[in-house]
């Protein structure tokens, strides 16, 4: 069964679609089979993975609406362990729609359910909201990570997370644990990094990850590109970070991994 993990914090522009992209990208080279979901209405990993709105045959939309089964919204990616599921809400008219349609909160993880077997991970990039959409991808989701952009004071946005997550666990996912904070766009020698690397570190000791994201534009050059940073150089230091970032999670799930494939 694959391990389900959603990319989420109420907060835009900290790395969160980044993080899903070159996440799952790096997964995926590793030979882990994932599948990437976005469920941003915004789509934004649609354009980092380089599928423009014509190549897009159905996506979140359909599954939300009932109109076709999950496999249908599956596409496959340049990457051969790598499938992705786009968000096409393309219209205002549609968003609104949408927000309705999300209000049942089982959609989502009822429809993985049919897939689950099949991957041995599956990220979901979520919209800077809780509620709504979000609550079906952390009904569906064994955990959440949580990207924190360093020196953009985020405490308080993370404090906030973990208070949803347990009125999430009360009310929907009894079982929905934290992956881990991942600090990304990390600095060295930044004293805005090291002052909120350090409250950080303070209140959330045991949740933080190993693997720090360093700010370098190649990760935002990459999506212009419409590549994840390893398909584009490899070799660069946000490509690697990524990578590490996969080696932490794939060695913390070893356990669920080795069991999905016997
Ligand atoms: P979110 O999904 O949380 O809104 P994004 O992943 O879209 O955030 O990132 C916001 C912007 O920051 C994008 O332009 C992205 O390319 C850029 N970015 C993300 N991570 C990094 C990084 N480590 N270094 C430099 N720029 C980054
Ligand atoms: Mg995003």
């Amino acid at each position: 069964m694959a391990k389900i993990i959603s990319v989420c914090i109420a907060k835009g522009g900290v790395g969160k679609t980044t993080t899903s992209v070159n996440l799952a990208a790096s997964l995926a080279l590793a030979e882990k089979s994932t599948l990437l979901i976005d469920i941003d209405p915004y789509g934004s990993s649609a354009v980092a993975m380089g599928f423009t709105p014509d190549r897009i045959k159905a996506g979140i939309s359909e599954i939300f609406n009932f109109a076709k089964a999950i496999d249908y919204t599956i596409h496959k990616t340049d990457l051969p362990y790598l499938d992705f599921v786009p968000a096409n809400i393309n219209s205002i008219q549609n968003d609104e729609r949408f927000a309705k349609m999300t209000e049942n909160r089982v959609i989502l993880k009822n429809a993985l359910k049919d897939v689950k077997s099949r991957y041995d991970f599956i990220i979901i990039d979520c919209p800077p909201t809780l509620r709504g959409i979000t609550l079906n991808a952390l009904t569906a989701s064994d955990s959440v990570l949580i990207p924190v952009k360093c020196g953009h004071f985020s405490l308080d946005a993370v404090d906030k997370l973990f208070d949803y997550i347990s009125w999430v666990r009360e009310v929907s996912n009894p079982y929905l644990d934290i992956e881990g904070i991942l600090l990304t766009m990390y600095e060295k020698n930044s004293k805005v990094t090291e002052i909120s690397e350090r409250e950080l570190r303070l209140k959330y000791a045991g949740y933080m990850l190993e693997t720090t994201i360093p700010v370098t534009n190649l990760l935002n050059e990459a999506t212009f590109y419409g590549k994840p940073l390893c398909l584009y150089k490899i070799n660069s230091e946000g490509s690697l970070a990524y990578i590490n970032l996969s080696y932490e999670l794939i060695t913390k799930n070893q356990e669920s991994i080795i069991k999905n494939q016997e």
